[in-house]
This record gives structure tokens, sequence and C-alpha cells, in this order.
């Protein structure tokens, strides 16, 4: 009765979660938007009303967009990369964008190893992490997305592909504090943009691995403090489900995070 007690008043999330580690939601936009309809998101967002106070909002535009988003959106909101160079310095790198010049300009965030660039740009769990340590090393912080196929799931391989590949390329590369201004955002690839959500259960499991896995590897001061973030068509109508596995502490959003069922998103981890 007792234990029945404490969890009606303290459900198990809320006895694990730190008191000061706030939700973090992330809105990817991929390769959308037009000047008009990025000032139209901004407008629907600018009037979304307070958000909870245990959120913390990023939005990722494209590039092209990043400088009148950051002038235009409501302060509570910070704005990040979908993606930055492996070049540590600005130069003769065409098409690249610098993390000092990411910096430079104002933004605080960046995402890394997205499936997306995994998979149509080759980049492989060493270079999503040497891109992610030349980002900490300019002052950013870094949402570094892992996350396993269809394929990998069904041969029974989730785990070694999103620890053993992603996350250990990760482990290799950062400091101990560098692990401060990281985010891990697990994204199975079958869940993206698929409208098939992974389960509470699904999510949970690989969450609660990465967890070990980062105590075990890192420290289980660096575990406990480490947003762990689910991605893959995350809706205002799965958030609150998701949001109370105890392992989960945010989502990364693509497609809803362009409509207004991203302030549902955001509001459902009040
Ligand atoms: C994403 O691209 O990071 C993503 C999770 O997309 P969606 O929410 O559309 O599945």
């Amino acid at each position: 009765f007792r234990l029945q007690t404490r969890r009606q008043y303290f459900p198990p999330q809320h006895i694990c979660r730190m008191a000061d580690k706030k939700y973090l939601i992330g809105g990817n936009w991929k390769c959308n938007g037009t000047k008009e309809s990025v000032a139209e998101l901004v407008q629907t967002l600018n009037n979304g009303g307070d958000f909870p106070a245990n959120a913390e909002v990023v939005v990722a535009p494209p590039f092209l967009f990043i400088d009148s988003v950051m002038q235009t959106i409501r302060p509570d909101i910070a704005v990040s990369t979908q993606n930055i160079g492996k070049n540590t310095k600005t130069g003769a790198f065409t098409g690249e964008i610098a993390a000092p010049m990411a910096k430079a300009f104002g933004l605080n965030w960046v995402i890394t190893g997205h499936s997306e660039r995994r998979s149509m740009e080759g980049e492989t769990s060493a270079i999503v992490a040497e891109k992610s340590k030349i980002a900490l090393d300019n002052g950013l912080s870094v949402i570094a997305c892992c996350g396993e196929q269809l394929s990998d799931r069904e041969a029974g391989n989730t785990l070694a592909v999103v620890l053993e590949d992603h996350l250990q390329a990760m482990v290799d590369a950062f400091s101990t504090e560098d692990w401060a201004r990281v985010v891990i955002a697990y994204e199975p690839v079958w869940a993206i943009g698929t409208g098939v959500v992974a389960s509470p259960e699904q999510a949970q499991e690989v969450h609660a691995a990465i967890r070990k896995f980062l105590s075990e590897k890192v420290s289980p001061e660096v575990s406990a403090a480490t947003r762990v973030i689910y991605g893959g068509s995350v809706k205002g109508s799965n958030a609150g489900t998701l949001k109370d596995c105890p392992d989960i502490d945010g989502f990364l959003v693509g497609g809803a995070a362009l409509t207004a069922d991203f302030l549902t998103i955001i509001n459902a981890v009040a």
C-alpha cells in the first residue's frame, strides 16, 4: 500500500528525473518551407501561449531561413542547424557551414547524425562523432541522432547498431565535460516519417539501454544528466504516453513540427 501511495504521487519517472532536467522538444523542419510558410509557422508558434516550465524548445529550419527565424521567433524557442560542416574553420570549404561560423552567428544548437544524412550523404558514425565534437569544441550544444533500420531490428541487431556503432563513436570522441552539452536523439529509422511510432515499450527499452551504456562507458552522473529524446512519428496524440516512459526526456519531431501540432507536443510534457 505504501508503494502504491508513493507511486500515485510520485510516478517512477518523477522519482528518477533530476529536478532541473527539462524535456527537450526539437522541431526538425528538414528541407521544407518558403518565405511565406516559414513566417506563418513562426507566427503560429509565437501565438502558442506559454510553454510548460519543464519544456525546452528548439527548432531547426533549413539554413536559408535561419536568419529570419532567429529574428522573428519568440525568445523561448532556440534555433538549431540540421547539420554542420566537418571543417574546423571557415575558408575554402564550398557548400559548408563551419561550427565557429554558426556560433559567431548566434546559434547554440546543432543536429548531427540524422538518419537522412547517414543514408543520403553517407555519414558514418565516425563522421557524425567528428562533426559533433567540432561543434562541441566551438561551444555549440548537440542533438546527436542514432537509431536502427527496420532490417536491423528484424535481425535482432537494434542494440548492437545503436550502442556499439552509433553511441560508441560518440563516447570515444567526447570528453566527460562535453556530455553536458549533448542530447541523444533515439530515432528508429522505421518510425521516421512513416506514421509508425515506436510503442512506449519499444522506445523505453532502447532508451534504458542507452542510459545503461552511458553509465558504464562514461559515468553514472553523465548517464543520469544526459537527455535521451525520442524521434519517429511523434504527434500530439502520442506524445503524452511516450513522455511518461522513465527514460524519455523529450522528442525530436519532423512532420508534426511543421504544424500547430508541435504546440500540442510541447504542452504534452507539462
Ligand atoms: C525526424 O525527421 O527527425 C523525425 C522524427 O521525423 P517524423 O517526426 O516526421 O517521423
